[in-house]
């Protein structure tokens, strides 16, 4: 572990989860935690050579929201719909709550370009309107404003710094339902930002990535020749560009995770985001639960069957209203079952980020 520890600046051990696949590395512990993206297994670990190089992060987003925002979010989502199951509990969510950083690529580059774009300078139009109030027509001035076009084309060779790429093929649903990261929140690495928390490592290698920063390294060009020609607007940008001297780090995004388990005794995870504590997490209703009340509904109904048949001999003027009864409460009976099966068919057909993380 000593390149790591070089690199991060603290000891840290490498593991993997064995049924998801996620790697991991984490400040040294006594016993290997659960993955907290699966919630199958306990991690295993692994030694330096098993991972390969593992980038030190340049930048962090520190974890900052309020544990009570992180509270009232666990207790909203353990309410959130009916018939939940047994152990979705706001409580145990809370105390099984780990931290877990996911890495963003951040690239630094030069680029060399030649490029043409359409520059946009807004001018000001002065045109009048008519119109008949109060018996007489008035005229009114309206400014109006209008863009010019013109072509412009330059060369370029400018050094940008930290243009973002996924480091994960999953980022992009994950910051989808949880909101994104602004650049202003990361703060430089520090070693005590990794106390208790679990760093996601990289599935995505350096070929994989780097295309995706293209769009982002066009965008600032243009940005920039936009300011050069003092235009107001750009458009139709098109350049040729040749990148040298790439610099590859990473940048470490918070998030919480938990995980509660449904009837089968199976774990299902909910992640929230590590600056907002918007929440995210697949709901799953308990038909254990819808059973036991469909159960309970229909004795009632046999109760009121019975009553009817009583009150037949005894009272024949009231059978009326506990026939009815005995009808609602029968046909009421089937519905916990039905909005279980629903709500569980409805959850299925939203692709769940924890499942696809
Ligand atoms: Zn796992």
């Amino acid at each position: 572990m000593q390149e790591i520890e070089t690199q991060w600046l603290r000891p840290l051990q490498p593991a993997i989860c064995e049924h998801c696949d996620w790697n991991y590395v984490l400040p040294p512990v006594a016993e290997m935690p659960i993955c907290p993206h699966c919630y199958q297994t306990t991690l295993t670990p692994l030694t330096e050579d098993d991972l390969g190089q593992i980038s030190s992060p340049e930048q962090v987003v520190p974890f900052s929201v309020a544990a009570d925002r992180v509270q009232e979010q666990l207790s909203n989502f353990a309410r959130s719909f009916r018939f939940t199951p047994q152990d979705l509990q706001a409580a145990r969510l809370a105390g099984r709550l780990r931290r877990v950083f996911i890495p963003t690529w951040l690239v630094d580059s030069e680029v060399t370009a030649g490029w043409q774009a359409e520059a946009g300078f807004d001018y000001q139009v002065v045109s009048h309107q008519e119109s008949f109030k109060q018996g007489s027509w008035r005229t009114k001035e309206v400014q109006e404003t209008r863009i010019r076009w013109e072509a412009r084309a330059g060369q370029l060779q400018r050094h940008y710094d930290n243009v973002r790429a996924p480091a994960l093929e999953e980022i992009g649903d994950v910051e989808d339902k949880l909101g994104s990261f602004t650049s202003k929140e990361a703060a430089p690495y520090r070693q005590e930002m990794l106390e208790e928390t679990l760093v996601r490592l990289p599935n995505r290698d350096h070929v994989d990535a780097w295309p995706d920063t293209h769009p982002r390294f066009q965008q600032l060009a243009s940005i920039e020749c936009q300011k050069a020609a003092g235009a107001d607007h750009i458009r139709h940008y098109q350049w040729q560009a040749h990148y040298d001297n790439q610099h590859w780090s990473l940048l470490l995004l918070p998030f919480y995770s938990t995980w509660y388990l449904d009837d089968e005794q199976q774990p299902i995870p909910v992640l929230l985001h590590g600056r907002t504590g918007q929440l995210s997490g697949i709901k799953r209703a308990s038909m254990k639960k819808a059973k036991r009340t469909t159960t309970i509904a229909a004795i009632l109904a046999g109760l009121f069957f019975l009553l009817t048949l009583a009150l037949y001999w005894l009272e024949p003027s009231l059978t009326c209203v506990t026939a009815v009864l005995t009808f609602l409460v029968g046909i009421g009976a089937i519905l916990p079952i039905a909005y279980v099966s629903q709500f569980n068919r409805d959850q299925e057909a939203d692709v769940p980020i924890t499942k696809s993380i």
